[in-house]
């Protein structure tokens, strides 16, 4: 649609997230990259006390994630956990939740993505307690295109093989979920994707949410959301790094390995 034209041609030509002027982020480990990505999450709503978990597998095929103890806006690089692809703690004292099965079953079913995300989020999970999928209604809600399902075979915690091989099978292809009376998951082939999904998810959860309490709104027409979605492929251009530049301002010991 016209009314997009000109967030486009930003989109096209901001794909490199560096602009040669300056350093956007000092040099960031792994570990440093998914403690920041926990605190950034957390700010963005996905803040159930210490529940929810952020997997990232590497190249070696080892995968590293938060630990079982520690809630996501106080733990620091220096806290994140190795695991095996079989979910054997490598290099840590601190515990993973036995709820971590779903995100080894996605990792194993599905080369394609080396994220995974899932919380009980502020905005997302009151829709997700709904049974309802929020509408579209503005731009930043739109970044992600696509259904988003909404899982309802939820019986219980996902710690039993069975129930989670059955999750991740159920889930296919999707980049994101809402698990009914549960929480959420997103997933994405690296942080800066997962990130922005879970951005938009949360925004477009809220803000379909107070649209309908103030008596209802216009949908975004289908027809803008292939153009807008763009971003969705690398994650909004520099999104990802003010958002990790801002956690390192509110407290640069996230960095401490
Ligand atoms: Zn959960």
């Amino acid at each position: 649609m016209k009314r997009f034209e000109h967030l486009n041609t930003q989109l096209v030509k901001a794909v490199i997230p560096n602009p040669g002027k300056r350093d956007l982020l000092p040099q960031l480990s792994a570990k440093a990259q998914v403690a920041l990505m926990c605190r950034m999450c957390f700010r963005e709503g996905w803040n159930d006390h210490i529940a929810g978990h952020i997997t990232m597998r590497q190249d070696d095929g080892s995968i590293l994630t938060n630990p079982w103890e520690l809630a996501w806006d106080e733990l620091t690089a220096g806290d994140i956990v190795t695991i095996s692809a079989q979910g054997e703690v490598l290099d840590s004292d601190w515990n993973v939740t036995p709820a971590i099965g779903l995100h080894l079953q996605l990792h194993a079913l599905r080369p394609d993505i080396n994220v995974v995300m899932h919380n009980h989020p502020e905005w997302s999970g009151k829709w997700a307690c709904m049974g309802r999928v929020p509408g579209i209604y503005d731009q930043s809600s739109a970044y992600v295109a696509g259904e988003l399902p909404l899982f309802d075979e939820y019986e219980g915690t996902f710690d039993d093989d069975d129930r989670t091989l059955a999750a991740a099978k159920a889930l296919g292809d999707a980049k994101w979920a809402l698990l009914l009376n549960h929480g959420s998951l997103v997933v994405g082939k690296h942080l800066r994707q997962a990130h922005l999904r879970v951005c938009t998810l949360e925004w477009r959860s809220r803000r379909a949410y107070e649209v309908e309490l103030a008596g209802g709104g216009k949908l975004l027409p289908d027809a803008s959301i292939p153009d807008v979605s763009r971003a969705d492929d690398n994650g909004f251009p520099f999104l990802w790094e003010a958002m990790a530049r801002r956690e390192i301002r509110n407290d640069p010991d996230v960095l401490s390995e």
